[in-house]
C-alpha cells in the first residue's frame, strides 16, 4: 500500500472530494507541473485552463470594436460587457437598485468605494485584521474625512475572525458612539445628507409621492432619466433613516408646535396666474392638469407661455405622449430613425434624412415678448427643443396680447397696438405662463422665532433648475 492509499485509508471522507482532484487536473494542472500551491483567492483567483482556450477561441473569431460606438463590432463588445455585468449580478442575486461596475482591478474598486463613502468626524470604518492591502488602504480616506479607524481581532492559529469579540465589540460601540441628534423638518433632497451627518430628519410632503415637479418632468420625452434620480433618493431615504411622512400637508402652527431645532423650506412653486378674461373656460388647462393629473387634450390645442415647461408641455402633446406613443429616447433604434443618424460605415458623415413621426396634434406655443422661441434655453440644448417643436410642426407666435378666452378660442392679438386680431380656434389651452414660490408658511415661522431656510423654488422660482436646487439643499445640509 502506497503512502497515497494509507492516507486513504485513514481518512476515507477524502475520497467524496474526487471531483475536486479532477477539476484541478482538467482545469489547474500547470499547478503540478510546477509543483505549487496557490491560497490567495481573495486577492486574486486563478483562471481555468478552459476559460483561457474558450476566450482566445473567441477573440480569433470575432472582431470587437470601441463598445461607445454604433458600429456592429462595437455593439458587440457592448453586448458582451452588458452579458457579463449581468452575470455578476446574477451571480450576487443583485437585484433592482444594484449595478456592477468593472474596474482595473480590486484595489481599483476599493479605491472607489475609499472615494465616495461618506465616512464623517465620529463615524467608524471597522476591518478585520489581516486584511487584504488595498482593503487597508481604505484607512487614508476614513481618517481624511476624521472618521476612526479600528480591527476586528482574529482568532489563533486559523485566523478566522473572533465572533464573540467582534460581536462585543459592536455593542459597546452603539452604546458609547456620540450621536448628536438634532430635530429638522426638511423636504426632500437636503434630507437625506443631514440624515447621513447623524440629525434626526423629518421630511413631510403634502403629495403621496417624493419628488415634487420631476413627477411631471419625468413625463416629458427624452426626460424619463428623471425617474432614475426619484428612484435614487428613495433608496437614500431609506437607507439614511429619514423620518418620511407623504400625503402631509403642514402648516406652520403645526410646525411650530413639533418645537424643531430647524426647518427647511423646500415648498417649490405655485403656477403664476396670466389673468387672461375668460381663463376659467372648461377649455382651459393648467401644466399639472395635463402632465400630473393626466387631463384629456383636444385635437388643437394652444399653449400660453414658451418657457422651458411651455416648450416640454408643447413636445408631450405633438409627441403623443399622453395619448399612448411611446418616447423615443428610450428606443434606441427609434430614436436614430427620427434623428437621421446612422453608422459612419453605412453613411459617409453618420447621417441621413430623418425620419419624423408626424405630430399627433396640432399645437400652437404662444408667448408674449417678441422674437425667437426658446431664446432663454440651455445653450447647448435649447436648438434641440427648437427642432424637436419645428419637426411636430409646432406653430410658434410671439409678441402675443392674449385678449379672452371664450367657446371659440383663445382671442389673440400682436404688439403694443394690439394689432391684427385673431382667433385660434382650438379645443384646449394649456397655461404654463410661470412659476412663483412658495413661501406660505415662511413668514408665520420667522414671526414664531422659528429658524428657517428656503431653498429651491420657494427660494427663486425664475428657471427650471432642480440642479441648483440640489446644490443649495446638499450644501445647506452639510453647513448644518
Ligand atoms: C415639466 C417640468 C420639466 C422640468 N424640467 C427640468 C429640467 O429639465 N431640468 C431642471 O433642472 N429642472 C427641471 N424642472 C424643474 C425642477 O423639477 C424643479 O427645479 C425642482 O423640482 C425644484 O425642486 P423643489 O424642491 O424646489 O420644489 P418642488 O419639486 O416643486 O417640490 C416641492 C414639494 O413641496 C411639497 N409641499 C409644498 N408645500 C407643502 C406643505 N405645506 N407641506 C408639505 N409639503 C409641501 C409639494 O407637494 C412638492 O412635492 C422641470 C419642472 C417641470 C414642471
Amino acid at each position: 500500500m502506497n503512502a497515497f492509499e494509507q492516507f486513504l485509508q485513514t481518512y476515507p471522507d477524502y475520497a467524496r472530494t474526487y471531483s475536486l482532484d479532477q477539476l484541478r487536473d482538467a482545469e489547474y494542472a500547470r499547478l503540478d507541473a510546477r509543483g505549487q500551491v496557490y491560497l490567495d483567492f481573495t486577492g486574486g483567483g486563478l483562471y481555468a485552463a478552459s476559460q483561457v482556450r474558450d476566450h482566445a477561441q473567441m477573440l480569433c473569431e470575432e472582431v470587437l470594436g470601441n463598445p461607445h460606438s454604433l458600429n456592429p463590432s462595437s455593439m458587440e463588445t457592448t453586448r458582451r460587457v452588458e452579458q457579463a455585468r449581468q452575470a455578476v449580478l446574477r451571480h450576487f442575486n443583485a437585484r433592482g437598485d444594484y449595478t456592477a461596475i468593472f474596474t482595473l482591478n480590486a484595489s481599483g474598486a476599493l479605491k472607489l468605494v475609499g472615494e465616495a463613502y461618506p465616512f464623517t468626524p465620529g463615524g467608524t470604518l471597522l476591518l478585520t485584521a489581516d486584511n487584504h492591502n488595498s482593503v487597508n488602504g481604505m484607512r487614508e480616506f476614513a481618517r481624511a474625512k476624521g472618521a476612526e479607524v479600528h480591527y476586528a481581532p482574529l482568532t489563533r492559529p486559523d485566523l478566522r475572525l473572533d465572533a464573540p469579540a467582534m460581536t462585543a465589540w459592536l455593542a459597546g460601540r452603539s452604546g458609547s458612539q456620540p450621536v448628536s441628534y438634532t430635530h429638522l423638518d426638511v423636504y426632500k433632497r437636503q434630507a437625506t445628507t443631514l440624515a447621513e451627518r447623524g440629525h434626526e430628519v423629518h421630511l413631510f410632503d403634502g403629495a403621496s409621492a417624493i419628488g415634487g415637479q420631476f413627477n411631471m418632468a419625468k413625463r416629458i420625452p427624452g426626460k424619463e432619466e428623471f425617474e432614475e434620480t426619484l428612484r435614487y433618493f428613495a433608496r437614500r431615504i431609506a437607507v439614511t433613516g429619514v423620518k418620511l411622512q407623504l400625503g402631509s400637508r403642514v402648516g406652520a402652527a403645526q410646525l411650530q408646535g413639533m418645537a424643531f431645532d430647524q426647518v427647511i423650506l423646500a415648498t417649490g412653486v405655485l403656477p403664476r396666474d396670466p389673468r387672461i378674461p375668460g381663463q376659467d373656460h372648461p377649455k382651459v388647462l393648467s401644466y399639472i392638469d395635463v402632465l400630473l393629473h393626466r387631463k384629456p387634450v383636444g385635437t388643437r390645442v394652444a399653449v400660453v407661455g414658451a418657457g422651458g415647461i411651455g416648450f416640454d408641455v408643447a413636445e408631450y402633446l405633438a409627441h403623443g405622449t399622453d395619448l399612448g406613443h411611446p418616447s423615443t429616447t428610450t428606443d434606441l433604434a427609434a430614436w436614430l430613425r427620427e434623428w437621421g443618424v446612422v453608422d459612419p460605415e453605412v453613411q459617409r458623415g453618420g447621417v441621413t434624412r430623418a425620419q419624423w413621426e408626424p405630430p399627433a396634434r396640432q399645437v400652437t406655443l404662444l408667448q408674449r415678448k417678441p422674437g425667437k422661441h426658446g431664446a432663454g434655453l440651455g445653450k447647448t440644448t435649447g436648438w434641440i427643443h427648437r427642432a424637436a417643436l419645428k419637426m411636430k410642426q409646432v406653430e410658434m407666435l410671439a409678441g402675443v396680447n392674449y385678449e379672452r378666452i371664450g367657446d371659440e378660442g383663445l382671442f389673440v392679438t400682436f404688439g403694443k397696438d394690439h394689432r391684427d386680431g385673431t382667433v385660434l380656434a382650438v379645443d384646449t389651452i394649456v397655461l404654463c405662463a410661470g412659476q412663483e414660490p412658495l413661501r406660505e408658511l415662511h413668514a408665520p415661522l420667522l414671526a414664531a422665532g422659528v429658524k428657517v431656510h428656503l431653498i429651491g423654488g420657494a427660494f427663486e422660482a425664475g428657471e427650471l433648475d432642480a440642479k441648483r436646487a440640489i446644490d443649495q439643499g446638499t450644501r445647506l445640509a452639510a453647513s448644518l
